[in-house]
């Protein structure tokens, strides 16, 4: 703790927090995304630059880049074939190494460099190459070992960046997702909230090596126990998970960030239909785990463990000195460990997920191996000699130390979500689609409309009542908020749109900006809310005019009605009352 002061006080980035005697020190610069700024400098130390000090110079080690994006609408096959082609001619030329995925949804990569130069000139390349890599947030770490950069550089084609199972119509939008991306110092504190939930949506044997936990009295721990990420969608369907979400501050983190995007839009678009009961927001750490332990790099903050990494730094863990406070243990003989190693899987047919062994339990297992692979040659040379066969433990099913016996801990408690049917994501973007989409969108993203004091609203249910709308609209204390319905006065039907009248244009103005980061609902969906243009009439007269006109078989459609008020009828158009008249 005494290092941790000293160094916060010398450090210009470092914050003291005042959590009492838990001071700690904070990166503030590290918790923030290099999207549409530069890219960090290369950070040389006093004593790096001097030439006895090879071991500090950042530019005598290999960098590495991580990164991902998603791109909506997506990309066409040829311009997904182009960005692939120009990341591998970039990558050649720089000596840029390691593996990614591209696909018509985007890019997700973790790459080596030989030196933090080519590190940063690769990600600016691509800026230049397509102005939606500006948006990208790169994470470049420099001071990395040569003997961890990858060998060459892999780059698949894939239909998705993450295997959910919710590619093409099944994808939730992105750009409809009402989650918000929050940096590592908000998202420490709302981990303290008790009326939030925290879902690790990593695999079980990630999470098992080191996860955020929340501190007492904080939010609640979720860990829907995945073998891989196409259980996401399953689990979500579960009415227990559902239950544990609802009325609460749903947060999720990730190891970058990248399974975040997709499975919030999931659980944002099964909040818009319905299909969850209200939340109270959506958060998921910005640069997931690799940026929280960034911000926060003696303590760790909430982290406990170890950062499983698909790379090869294996594993990233905060400085604090002391043991881990590991409850990860060896699959063979359960002693405390926290190192995958020798590449062993579960045992299971239908599992095959890494598997935790020791280093002692690991000698026998390989030691096994290879006497059950040279008998196992003995007796097809032989041709059938069982004699030798049976001198060897390789078909004894108690023997932990027999590869075809281990097992995860979820087999080992018979953990399963692979039964279960995923949400149906596909159905239920049809109907937002049908809907018109997200109310929040509407109200926000329509060119803006000239200030009024009057409230425009729409997409109600028709059983809407004049209490649903002004407690959703938060007017319940506001005696000067009249409502009155819209009818179609040739059909006296009620569509689902009414107006609200208030005392002002400022408290319009400001109702309209609270509605934009808290949009209303009503019955669970939500509305769509703007200013009610009061020009309407003038503006619509000739363009009414001209569609009578040119199309009366308009008419017949249903959703035609809605479109086809005319001037006269605007007249007739507000009547005042609880309910929407009934005709
Ligand atoms: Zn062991
Ligand atoms: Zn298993």
């Amino acid at each position: 703790m005494i290092r941790a002061l000293l160094f916060a006080n010398t450090d210009t980035n470092g914050e003291m927090s005042r959590d009492g005697e838990m001071r700690e020190k904070v990166n503030k610069f590290e918790s923030e995304p290099v999207s549409y700024r530069a890219l960090p400098a290369i950070a040389f130390t006093n004593s790096s630059s001097s030439p006895e000090n090879r071991n500090n110079n950042p530019l005598s080690k290999a960098s590495q880049i991580l990164f991902y994006q998603y791109v909506e609408p997506e990309w066409s096959k040829a311009k997904m074939k182009s960005v692939l082609g120009f990341m591998r001619q970039v990558g050649d030329e720089l000596g840029v190494t390691g593996r990614g995925r591209i696909s018509q949804e985007g890019a997700n990569c973790t790459l080596t460099a030989k030196d933090p130069h080519s590190a940063r000139e690769f990600c600016n390349r691509l800026r230049k190459f397509d102005k939606i890599f500006e948006e990208t947030d790169f994470k470049i770490t420099d001071m990395v070992e040569h003997s961890q950069r990858f060998k060459r550089l892999t780059l698949v084609p894939k239909d998705e960046l993450v295997a959910y199972g919710l590619e093409k119509e099944k994808a939730p939008s992105l750009k409809q997702n009402k989650s918000k991306h929050v940096n590592a110092i908000e998202y420490h504190e709302m981990l303290k909230d008790k009326d939030s939930v925290v879902i690790d949506v990593r695999n079980h044997y990630e999470v098992d090596i080191g996860r955020i936990e929340p501190p007492e009295g904080g939010a609640t721990f979720l860990n829907p126990e995945m073998r891989n990420s196409r259980e996401f969608p399953k689990w979500l369907n579960l009415p227990e998970t559902k239950k544990q979400l609802e009325g609460k501050r749903v947060m999720m983190y990730c190891t970058g960030g990248i399974r975040c995007e997709r499975a919030s839009a999931l659980i944002s678009q099964m909040e818009r239909v319905g299909d969850l009961k209200e939340t109270k927001g959506i958060a998921m750490v910005r640069g997931g785990v690799d940026r929280y332990l960034k911000t926060f790099p003696e303590s760790g903050g909430f982290w406990k463990g170890k950062n499983y990494l698909f790379d090869l730094r294996e594993a990233q863990m905060a400085e604090k000195e002391g043991e881990l406070e590991t409850t990860s243990k060896c699959c063979a003989c359960e002693r405390a460990w926290s190192k995958y190693e020798g590449k062993f899987v579960c045992g299971d047919q239908k599992c095959k997920v890494p598997v935790l062994v020791c280093d002692g339990c690991r000698n026998v297992i390989e030691a096994n191996t290879k006497k059950n692979s040279f008998v196992k040659r003995q007796k097809k040379g032989s041709n059938g000699n069982t004699w030798i066969a049976n001198k060897t433990k390789s078909d004894d099913k108690n023997d932990p130390h027999d590869v075809k016996n281990l097992r995860c801990p979820l087999c080992k408690v018979g953990k399963e979500l692979r039964s279960i049917e995923p949400v149906d994501s596909a159905a239920q973007k049809r109907l937002l689609t049908l809907e018109g989409g997200n109310a929040k969108i509407n109200a926000s993203n329509k060119r803006p409309r000239k200030e009024s004091k009057t409230l425009f609203i729409g997409k109600l249910p028709l059983s809407v009542t004049a209490t649903e709308i002004k407690s959703a609209l938060k007017l319940n204390d506001d005696n000067n908020a009249e409502i009155e319905w819209m009818m179609d006065s040739k059909s006296g039907f009620f569509y689902g749109s009414a107006v609200v009248k208030l005392a002002s244009k400022d408290r319009c103005r400001s109702l309209l900006e609270q509605y934009k980061k808290d949009p209303p609902r009503i019955q669970n969906k939500f509305i769509a809310v703007g200013y009610f243009d009061e020009d309407w009439k003038n503006k619509n007269r000739k363009k009414m005019k001209e569609k009578e006109e040119k199309k009366d078989n308009d008419a017949k459609e249903d959703g035609g009605k809605k479109r086809r008020l005319a001037e006269e009828e605007y007249k007739r158009l507000f009547r005042k009352g609880e309910r929407p008249p009934v005709t």
